[in-house]
């Protein structure tokens, strides 16, 4: 079964979430501050975080801020308080993929959770591993060989890539890879010539022709598309 963490400090709060998941099946992680929640996400193996925002330590915000850097793609819920939209923006914008407004039922809770795992199984940014040209990609330890040897890739040209292959035979635009692969990093200011910069890297190592592409096809005026 997955496993789902828990951040929250309110102790009425975690044991009843804590009862309801292990009840539902789900084996269950917890932790009371922002600190040992980030380290049990980037440490264990977790399938899903409820996040609480008002925690000590570290509050919940830039819990989720450090994650999104390394892992894109795991399932966040945050619990905001009522009132605080301006949290559940600033969690959207960092990446968190559903919100639940406290107080809530059990029940919602556990009904987001059911479909936010459903949804995670067809994201493109799910995708654990793929074969082109003899290269194989493990994009879950984020790397990537051939024969046995290690090709090197950076961690963004491996997350483009998963991307345009979870959307494969489909164009997928500038922006829509803008929004799903740089969005969290504001600081390096990215620019569509960017995403064309990084696709044409993608090609010179993965393509038999990099100047005559099989798989990563430029879509003119709309995108690039993957072939597979
Ligand atoms: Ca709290």
């Amino acid at each position: 079964m997955p496993t789902i963490l828990i951040v929250e400090d309110e102790s009425s709060i975690l044991l009843g979430l804590e009862d309801a998941l292990v009840y539902a099946g789900y084996e269950v992680l917890t932790a009371r501050n922002g600190e040992q929640g980030l380290k049990f996400a980037l440490q264990e193996k977790v399938d899903l975080i409820i996040l609480d925002i008002m925690l000590p330590r570290l509050n919940g915000l830039e819990v989720l801020r450090q994650i999104r850097q390394k892992d894109k793609s795991l399932p966040i819920i945050l619990l905001t308080a009522k009132g605080q939209e301006k949290d559940k923006v600033a969690g959207f914008n960092l990446g968190a993929d559903d919100y639940v407004t406290k107080p809530f039922s059990i029940k919602e809770l556990l009904a987001r959770v059911k479909a936010l795992f459903k949804r995670a199984q067809h994201s493109p940014l799910g995708l654990e591993s793929y074969t082109i040209n003899n290269i194989s990609f493990d994009f879950k330890a984020m790397k990537a060989s051939r024969h046995g040897k290690a090709v090197v890739f950076s961690v963004r040209e491996l997350e483009l890539l998963r991307f345009l292959i979870g959307y494969a035979n489909e164009v997928v635009s500038r922006a829509q890879i803008l929004e799903k692969i740089w969005c969290y990093d504001i600081e390096s200011s990215p620019t569509t010539r960017t995403i064309d910069n990084y696709i044409v890297k993608l090609r010179h190592k993965i393509e038999a022709n990099p100047e005559k592409p099989r798989h990563i096809l430029t879509v003119h005026r709309k995108g690039y598309r993957f072939e597979p």
